[in-house]
C-alpha cells in the first residue's frame, strides 16, 4: 500500500477483496480451511505453498486487521490476539526465559502489574519495578542486564509520563528490548517504534473498537521477532482473536481518528472545566500546562489524549457522591469507549496492588478517572458542573451545620 495518511490508511490498509469485489471486508468466520489436494495440503505444510490453514493461527479477516494495524503504527509485523491481557502476555513469555530480569514502570495497568510482580517470578524470571518518571531510578535498574523493559505511558490511572527515548536507550544498552503499552495514548498520538521502542502492545478494546463490543490486542515489531519469537508462542498457545471479532475491529479503525481527535478536544475542554472547579483539588491532563511532565508529553505525543483524572478535596465520600450524582456520565472500570465512563481506581481497577502500592502511585481516595467519550463536552462540563456544585454545596451545608452546632 503507498504511504498514505493515516486516515486513507484506517479506512483502506490491509484490505483484500474476494472475487465477489465486496466493498465492506469480509468476514471469514471459519475455523479451518480446504485445500485442493492432498499435495496442496502436503506443500503447505512444508511451507512451499502459502495457504490459509487453521484460524488459530492464521484467517484472513484477523489478516485484513493485522496489516492495517501495521500500517498505521509504522510497524513491519503484527498478530492480533483474543485480549490486550494476550496480547502484553505474549509479547513477554515469548521472549523471555528462566534467569531472565525484567524492568519495569511501577503505573502499570493492574493485570500487567500482576504479570511482572506474581507470574513471571514463578517461572525464574526476576522482575523490578521503577518510578517511571525518575530517569536516575531508570539508570540504576538498568544499569545491570535485562532481557525486557515494559512501560506504559501515559499511565493508568495518573497519566505519568515516562520518557520513552531516555528508556529506550539505556535498556538497548542493558540488552533488553522494550514494549510499551501504548494503549492511552492509541496509534494515532504517539510512535513508540519512533522513539526508539521494539514492540508496541494495545488492548483493542479500549479506542480501537471504541464502542464498547469486544475485547481484542495487537502486538507489534519487527518482522524477524514477530515470525521467528512471538508467531510460534502465540501459535501454539492459543490467544487468538475471533474473526468476528477483528471484523469488528476493522469497523472500529475505520473510525479512529475521527473518534480520537474529537475525544481529545472534549477531554481539553473538560480538563479545563476541573482545573477551574472549586470542589477540585488537583486535575491531571498531560495536555495542560500544569501536568508535571507536561513537555515531555508533548515532545512525544501529539495531543492530550482521551482519559483525564482529577482528584475531590473530600477524598472518597466526595468521590462516590459525585459519581453517583452524573446522569450522563456512567460509572463503569472500562476506557476508550464512545460514551464517557467515570472509575474511582482506588476501590476497583486498582483495588488488588494494596494501599501502598496506591499510595506510592499518588492514586489517592479522592481520585476519579474520566474517559472521554464523544459526547457533546458541553453536556459533559453540565453534569460535572451539576455533580460537582451539588458536592460543594453540600459542604457549605455541613459547615453551616457544623458552624452552628459550635
Ligand atoms: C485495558 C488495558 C489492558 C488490557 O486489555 P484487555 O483487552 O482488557 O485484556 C492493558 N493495558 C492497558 C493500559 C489497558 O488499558
Amino acid at each position: 500500500m503507498p504511504s498514505y495518511r493515516p486516515a486513507t490508511q484506517l479506512v483502506h490498509g490491509g484490505t483484500t477483496r474476494t472475487p465477489h469485489g465486496e466493498t465492506s471486508e469480509a468476514l471469514f468466520l471459519t475455523s479451518g480451511f480446504v485445500y485442493e489436494s492432498a499435495e496442496q495440503a502436503e506443500a503447505t505444510f512444508t511451507g512451499d505453498v502459502s495457504h490459509y490453514q487453521y484460524s488459530r493461527f492464521g484467517n484472513p479477516t484477523v489478516a485484513m486487521l493485522e496489516n492495517r494495524l501495521a500500517g498505521i503504527e509504522g510497524a513491519e509485523a503484527c498478530r492480533a490476539t483474543a485480549t490486550g491481557m494476550a496480547a502484553v502476555h505474549g509479547a513477554m513469555l515469548s521472549h523471555l526465559k528462566a534467569g531472565d530480569r525484567v524492568v519495569a514502570s511501577r503505573a502499570l495497568f493492574g493485570s500487567c502489574h500482576w504479570i511482572v510482580s506474581t507470574l513471571l517470578p514463578r517461572y525464574g524470571i526476576s522482575s523490578e519495578f521503577v518510578d517511571g518518571a525518575d530517569l536516575d531510578a531508570w539508570r540504576a535498574a538498568l544499569s545491570r542486564p535485562a532481557a525486557l523493559v515494559l512501560v506504559e505511558s501515559p499511565s493508568n490511572p495518573m497519566l505519568d509520563i515516562v520518557d520513552l527515548r531516555a528508556v529506550c536507550g539505556m535498556a538497548h544498552a542493558a540488552g533488553a528490548i522494550v514494549v510499551v503499552d501504548n494503549v492511552f495514548a492509541t496509534p494515532l498520538l504517539q510512535k513508540p517504534l519512533e522513539l526508539g521502542a521494539d514492540v508496541v502492545v494495545y488492548s483493542c478494546t479500549k479506542h480501537i473498537d471504541g464502542q464498547g463490543r469486544v475485547l481484542g490486542g495487537a502486538v507489534l515489531g519487527r518482522k524477524a521477532w514477530v515470525e521467528d519469537t512471538l508467531q510460534p508462542f502465540l501459535r501454539n498457545t492459543g490467544p487468538s482473536l475471533s474473526p468476528f471479532n477483528a471484523w469488528l475491529l476493522l469497523k472500529g479503525l475505520e473510525t479512529l481518528q475521527l473518534r480520537v481527535h474529537a475525544a481529545c478536544a472534549s477531554a481539553t475542554t473538560v480538563a479545563d472545566m476541573l482545573a477551574r472547579h472549586p470542589a477540585v483539588s488537583r486535575v491531571w491532563f498531560p495536555g495542560r500546562p500544569d501536568h508535571p511532565q507536561h513537555a515531555l508529553a508533548m515532545s512525544q505525543m501529539s495531543a492530550g489524549g482521551t482519559l483525564v483524572a482529577f482528584e475531590l478535596a473530600g477524598g472518597k465520600p466526595a468521590a462516590f457522591r459525585a459519581m453517583n450524582a452524573f446522569r450522563l456520565i456512567a460509572v463503569s472500570n472500562n476506557l476508550g469507549d464512545s460514551k464517557s465512563l467515570a472509575t474511582h481506581p482506588a476501590t476497583t481497577t486498582h483495588m488488588r496492588i494494596g494501599a501502598e502500592e496506591r499510595a506510592r502511585l499518588g492514586i489517592t481516595d479522592g481520585v476519579v478517572r474520566l474517559s472521554v467519550g464523544l459526547e457533546d463536552a458541553a453536556d459533559l462540563t453540565d453534569d460535572l458542573a451539576q455533580a460537582l456544585d451539588g458536592l460543594q454545596a453540600r459542604g457549605l451545608r455541613d459547615g453551616l451545620v457544623r458552624a452552628a452546632a459550635e
